[in-house]
């Protein structure tokens, strides 16, 4: 009976199994962590955001590293057929804002739990608490571990890549891949934090609808949305966006547009409204009408206007100088992202010498490549788990068809 060796038990490595494993074969799952899915638990915050409802091409334009890769095998199992799939064992689903989808019950740990399920019934063997150390191929693959030595017929890399290293995800996958002959691009934290030097004394603000320009040194990135200002970083759906977008550029600094609806001209009408309305009140009690009362104080200290100049006191020059704030709040970055807070890497092995279809190598026979190890990787939203899912899929089905 054939055997295959599937390295990793994350998403890509568990739906390789699960779909790959019938009567004629023995399916080998190993991973160094004592459970399957680590770093599955913690995605979308221990709620899981598993994939996203976009339409086929705008679901592909998330993905900003190697989108055309995904065409063919996205379209064997793409983001609806991952919903049946899991409507089949039994989890519903919900769809949140911007298309993303959750499990109806909202823990993470309920899809690991399907799958644990699938495991014990298809009799995929979990290999558990076993970290594979080398790989060689002569014939066969031989895979050795800290629990000594395993000979697969096929196998499959599914290491993930370097991000969160606490879950398992070390990168061991690029240095096996290197040493069996591929090409791996570098990789950088990619949907990290963007780290801030002039970072205002607030612990954390949520900011909603509001636009973040990204300057790069040759070019600049917009985005529009909800962002999280700490007193080091900028984080939150559009800052996470940003960088993954910027993440082999070095940031220069960072604009916030508080105001994205109005023009520098209607929002000094407004502060002039409320300047006139109030005149006796401290500014920084005018502007809490219009901003958080915290952000206030800061924007005022940034400027060096007093928070306690009356409204009808305050000079023309210092209102212009606030309304600039306002439409184009500065932040200098500090480009440190780390592997240990970024959501995936970006980089990996080099998608030209995988087989797009099978996830097959096309440098060495019967090796699969699938999930985050690939240099793949894509916007927050459902999007990378739904690649890791895909990827996994594309393999099983190619190595089924051989066996
Ligand atoms: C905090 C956080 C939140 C996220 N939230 C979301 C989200 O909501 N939606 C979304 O789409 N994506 C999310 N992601 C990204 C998503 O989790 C990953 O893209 C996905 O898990 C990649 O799957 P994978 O199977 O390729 O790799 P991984 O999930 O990284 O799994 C790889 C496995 O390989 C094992 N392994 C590695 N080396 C060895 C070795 N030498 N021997 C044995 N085993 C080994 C590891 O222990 C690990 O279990 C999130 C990521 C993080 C860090």
């Amino acid at each position: 009976m054939m055997k295959i060796g599937i390295i990793g038990a994350g998403p890509s490595g568990i739906f390789t199994a699960i779909n790959l494993k019938n009567e004629n074969n023995e399916v080998y799952l190993i991973d160094k962590n004592k459970e399957i899915g680590k770093k599955l638990a913690i995605t979308g915050n221990g709620r899981c955001n598993i994939t996203n409802i976009a339409p086929y091409e705008d679901f592909l334009d998330n993905i900003i590293r190697n989108r055309n890769f995904m065409y063919s095998s996205f379209s064997k199992f793409d983001n609806y057929s991952l919903i049946d799939f899991l409507s089949d064992n039994g989890i519903d689903t919900v769809v949140e804002n911007d298309g993303k989808v959750f499990p109806k019950s909202m823990k993470s740990t309920d899809i690991i739990e399907m799958f644990k399920d699938i495991i014990l019934e298809k009799k995929v063997k979990f290999i558990s608490n076993t970290e594979v150390k080398s790989i060689n191929k002569s014939n066969d693959f031989v895979v050795t571990t800290n629990k000594g030595e395993f000979e697969f017929d096929y196998l499959v890399l599914a290491t993930g890549g370097k991000s969160y290293p606490k879950t398992g995800s070390t990168g061991d996958g690029y240095t096996f891949a290197k040493r069996l002959g591929h090409q791996i691009i570098d990789q950088t934290p990619s949907l990290a934090p963007i780290h801030i030097s002039n970072g205002f004394n607030i612990k954390a603000l949520n900011l909603r609808d509001v636009t973040l320009n990204v300057n790069l040194i040759d070019k600049l990135y917009s985005e529009r949305g909800d962002l999280l200002l700490t007193n080091r970083f900028l984080t939150g759906p559009i800052a996470l966006k940003a960088q993954a977008r910027a993440s082999r550029d070095d940031i220069t600094d960072m604009l916030i547009d508080l105001f994205p609806n109005y023009n520098y001209e209607s929002l000094e009408e407004i502060l002039l409204e409320l300047l006139i309305k109030n005149p006796k009140k401290n500014i920084s009690n005018v502007l809490k009408e219009i901003i958080n009362e915290s952000l206030a104080i800061c924007i005022l200290d940034r400027l060096d206007i007093d928070i306690n100049t009356k409204a009808n006191q305050l000079e023309k020059e210092n209102r212009k100088a606030l309304i600039d704030c306002l439409k184009c709040l500065r932040f200098k970055a500090v480009n440190n992202t780390s592997f240990s807070s970024a959501v995936v890497t970006s980089g990996g092995v080099d998608v030209s010498e995988i087989n797009p279809k099978t996830m097959e190598s096309k440098l060495v026979d019967g090796l699969y490549i699938v999930g985050e190890l690939l240099d793949v990787d894509a916007l927050t939203g459902g999007f990378n788990l739904q690649v890791a899912f895909t990827t996994g899929y594309a393999a099983s089905l190619a190595i089924r068809e051989r066996i």
